[in-house]
């Protein structure tokens, strides 16, 4: 491939005229045996046929056809004549480019120079004095102006000049050419009048990439006491490009232009008169996105593969947003469309893509490889981008003990998962030989990829790995990097600088799924960086293991494999954390909180940590590994026999019965949890669900997910809370202000009743899906009687649209007040379900997730023991019945002493079922309810767990 090299410019050459510059060019290809001397004629047979000036103080002389017989090598030298040479009468060279190519592989070489031309560089050419400059200078970026049909708009309804100055700066902002701030930028005492109606305003600040919106209101308004109706909003940097720019003003100034301005209000009209990029009047077909998730990677590679085969050019822009191709994956990923977004398709003429446009559009509808749900068009509401919240916990070390996160005896070679460190040069030695080990790299990465895709029978894994494939075949991505290596950049540098900015990029737009997207690119981008600096990658071992990794989210857990993590061992984390929680669910022994340390045990090393006590051991004795396989075989023939009969009633012996039923976050958890005996869903989290999701999911898909539930219940009651976000459970599109306390904060119902329109949407969605069946709705960290009264107003509003005949409503007990209260509530409600992580973490004022403390917070506290007596006593008073959601109920310490305080409903993870209900049988009630009582009196957790023996 022919580039422009650093050590292929020569300084300081000298001619007297045209044929002995051109003497000259060809003296230095002999010298670097590219031809032999008779390659002269042909580059002067060249000058005759054709100009070979091109611009800018640059000439690129090259060969006839006849005479590629005297090329030995292609290749292409820079000569720099800093007096000049007169090249055709009129125009003087300051650069000549020589090019010795034995097939059109000069086009290459004009491809970068013709970018390069849009900018004036003729002087810096001219005064040149280094190789590096000249080099920089053919290959800078060019300088740019947007001013394209989507940044015009017209019959704009304007009061005043705020409303117009909004909408200006609102079209720069939707096509992405200017970030929040940009308007306060503006400052209209700074407007020039250009002429009749037409005014002009620019700003500096916040601008993404130099831009022209053309803004013309309904009807003339005043300003200054001069009429404005057209207001050209100009966004410029220093990429501004004058010359573009000047042309713009030379036709805004004009006098007939203006009024040809004045009197059209077609935007497409407006576009051609001003010289603006329309878009082409090619065949359209737009199509509403209904994917849950947008158009992420996987659907975006399935429509790249539909696409790419297709002769003739094909764009797709999302709502009223720029035009990219359909054939990039990247390109694709940046329209960043959600489910809900109108995507239009354009395909040139007469070509296979415009016949196809129908086919593609069907294959968008049918979910580009994923199940949809259809959506409803006439109720589609604007999806609100947010920042993403950080929350982080560090904490200090402690040797081997941690937290007791998720039961259960875990062994396993370690598999250390942490931020790796790449060195490498900056520069590297050659164009070729930084471009050779880059295509080594990514063709390994691509092999093992390959290999993972052939290996694995998991279907998501399958298609995540060929998103990844996509990625590194992205003609886009590789185009950027190979510009990167073509400015002497090294293989490792050019790869890292352009994955590193693509990746802020899509971070900047502060949209989950681009976020989602930044971490794949910086995946496949660490995995190629790894083998260009010889970095091993650090591979899962064969065997099922320990992951040890600082620490792990709820997302982060659901998605790990459970046939390959025998454990979790964490540096930070709480056990109610909900990361502990997903983990119990997948019935993974987990540590956490085990102090940064754990994250210098070697790869390999076998690790045994036991999740009941929050032990781990180091290169433990082998006898050690024999006495945890032992009782780890106790531990499994006791489930063993509690699964057998997981679907029998939890039935003391003296013959009183207890609902035991499962906490679940995905909709999908529901069979396996009718399968281990629940007899009810107790919680749905549906939080949980939420984040599955990359945007809000709307009524259609949420009441799609609440079917599956109530469907695989098949007449089991299901108790849903109603969204329980903030605290550790952000979610990235819904926004929370940055809080001090966030579990003190807006959370739960606190923040829901300040969106009821969330609100409304979920409970209408609730009620739809529920046809009737046993249907429970509470709402979460109800700590005022208002509270609970405003939420169900809105709940009584929905049911009169949509009445549901088995229907109970009731509230979580999770805050001390609610506790306290529950004489008064119990009255209005129809039953409580007491959340004891929370009301444990708000009554001891211990963060669940604290690394230190959190083991304190013990929910057999009898402080938090006196709060659900009361809450059990004064919701029995009124009939109304109670269950306990929280980690508590599934404790075989706490299993006698809840059911001695009298709750009717244990729900807890549904791993933890059968050997919940299997205790319950073997109980007797007349004795747990005095254990119970004694509970009560006694002074701390650690009495009553010995009480319980
Ligand atoms: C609880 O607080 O006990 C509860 C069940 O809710 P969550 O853990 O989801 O906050
Ligand atoms: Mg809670």
């Amino acid at each position: 491939m022919l580039a422009l090299d650093i050590q292929h410019v020569r300084m300081n050459q000298r001619a007297a005229n045209k044929a002995e510059a051109l003497q000259c060019l060809v003296n230095i290809l002999v010298e670097d045996q590219l031809v032999t001397p008779q390659y002269l004629e042909g580059l002067q047979a060249r000058e005759q046929q054709s100009a070979t000036y091109l611009g800018q103080g640059i000439a690129i002389p090259h060969g006839t056809p006849q005479s590629r017989q005297h090329i030995l090598k292609t290749g292409v030298r820079l000569a720099h004549f800093p007096d000049g040479v007169i090249w055709d009468g009129e125009n003087t060279i300051y650069l000549a480019i020589v090019i010795a190519a034995k097939s059109d592989e000069h086009l290459q070489v004009l491809q970068i120079l013709t970018r390069a031309l849009l900018n004036d560089i003729s002087e810096q050419v001219k005064i040149a004095d280094t190789q590096q400059q000249l080099i920089e200078l053919l290959q800078a970026q060019p300088h740019s102006l947007a001013l394209h049909e989507n940044l015009i708009e017209t019959h704009v309804l304007a009061e005043d000049l705020d409303d117009l100055l909004w909408h200006s700066a609102q079209c720069l902002k939707q096509q992405k050419m200017v970030e929040t701030g940009f308007i306060s930028a503006l400052n209209p005492q700074h407007m020039i009048h250009l002429g009749e109606n037409i005014w002009s305003i620019s700003a500096n600040q916040h601008v993404l990439s130099p831009a022209v919106s053309i803004v013309k209101a309904e009807n003339t308004l005043q300003y200054q006491d001069k009429n404005l109706q057209t207001l050209i909003c100009i966004a410029s940097n220093e990429q501004l490009d004058l010359i573009q720019f000047n042309r713009l003003m030379d036709v805004l100034f004009d006098p007939n232009q203006q009024q040809q301005l004045h009197d059209q209000q077609d935007a497409h009209q407006i576009a051609q008169l001003i010289g603006a990029e329309i878009i082409p009047d090619w065949p359209t077909r737009t199509v509403i996105l209904a994917n849950a998730h947008g158009l992420h990677a996987r659907p975006s590679s399935y429509l790249v593969n539909i696409c790419k085969g297709l002769q003739g050019e094909i764009q797709v822009a999302v709502d009223q947003g720029q035009y990219v191709s359909a054939k990039s994956v990247t390109r694709l990923l940046s329209l960043g469309c959600k489910r809900g977004q109108k995507l239009t398709f354009i395909a040139e003429p007469e070509t296979q893509a415009a016949v196809q446009l129908d086919q593609i559009i069907e294959a968008v509808k049918q979910g580009l490889g994923e199940t949809v749900e259809p959506i409803d068009e006439s109720n589609l509401v604007q999806v609100q981008q947010t920042p993403v919240l950080d929350f982080n916990n560090d904490q200090s070390d402690q040797q081997n003990k941690g937290i007791a996160a998720s039961s259960g005896l875990a062994f396993g070679p370690a598999h250390v998962v942490k931020a790796r460190t790449f060195q490498y040069d900056r520069y590297g030695h050659s164009l070729k030989s930084e471009t050779e080990k880059l295509d080594i790299a990514i063709h390994s990465v691509k092999n093992s990829i390959r290999q993972y895709i052939t290996k694995t029978d998991i279907d998501a894994i399958k298609q995540i790995f060929t998103a990844h494939l996509e990625m590194l075949e992205d003609p886009d991505l590789l185009q950027n990097v190979h510009k990167n290596l073509a400015q002497n950049l090294s293989a490792p540098a050019a790869w890292h600088e352009y994955i590193e900015s693509a990746a802020k990029a899509q971070e900047a737009l502060n949209d989950h799924l681009l976020a989602e997207r930044a971490a794949d690119l910086r995946d496949i981008g660490d995995r190629v960086l790894a083998v260009l600096c010889g970095v091993e990658e650090i591979k899962e071992p064969e065997t099922p293991y320990i992951l040890i990794k600082h620490d792990i989210g709820p997302s982060d857990v659901a998605k790990l494999n459970k046939d390959r993590v025998a454990g979790i061992l964490t540096a930070v984390g709480g056990a109610s954390a909900h990361s502990a929680i997903v983990a119990r669910a997948l019935a993974i022994p987990a540590v956490v909180g085990a102090g940064s340390s754990i994250l210098q045990i070697k790869s390999h090393t076998t690790v045994l940590i036991n999740g009941d006590n929050g032990e781990f051991v180091i290169e433990p004795e082998p006898n050690l590994i024999d006495q945890a396989i032992a009782e780890r075989q106790r531990q499994q023939q006791i489930r063993y026999e509690a699964e057998a009969q997981c679907q029998h009633n939890a039935i003391t012996i003296d013959g009183h019965q207890v609902e035991v039923a499962a906490n679940i976050g995905k909709v999908q958890a529901t069979q396996q949890a009718v399968e281990r005996g629940a007899e009810a869903i107790g919680l749905l989290r549906t939080e949980l669900v939420f984040m599955q999701h990359n945007s809000a999911p709307d009524e259609a898909t949420q009441e799609a997910e609440y079917r599956i539930v109530m469907n695989t219940l098949a007449g089991r009651p299901l108790v849903v809370r109603t969204l329980d976000v903030g605290g550790d459970k952000p979610l990235p599109y819904l926004p929370i202000p940055e809080e001090e306390n966030p579990f003190l904060g807006l959370r739960g119902i606190r923040l829901t009743l300040r969106k009821p329109e969330l609100l409304h949407q979920q409970l209408t969605a609730l009620l739809k899906a529920a046809d009737d069946r046993p249907l429970r709705i509470m709402f979460p960290m109800i700590g005022r009687v208002e509270e609970w009264r405003s939420a169900k107003a809105i709940l009584d509003d929905v049911r009169i649209q949509y009445p549901c005949k088995n229907l109970q409503v009731g509230i979580m007990i999770e805050v001390p007040a609610a506790a306290l209260l529950a004489p008064i509530l119990a009255k209005e409600v129809d039953f409580f379900s007491i959340g004891t992580n929370d009301l444990t973490q708000y009554t001891m004022a211990i963060d669940r997730g604290h690394p230190l403390l959190s083991a304190e917070a013990d929910g057999l506290h009898p402080s938090v023991l006196l709060l659900i007596d009361q809450t059990v006593r004064a919701a029995h008073a009124h009939g109304k019945w109670v269950g306990i959601c929280g980690e508590l109920a599934a404790d075989p310490k706490a299993v006698p002493i809840l059911m001695g305080l009298g709750v009717d409903e244990l729900s807890m993870s549904s791993t933890s079922i059968p050997l919940v209900k299997a205790q319950i049988r073997q109980l007797n009630y007349a004795q747990s309810q005095q254990l119970a009582q004694k509970a009560l009196s006694c002074e701390s957790a650690f009495d009553v767990r010995q009480l319980v023996g």
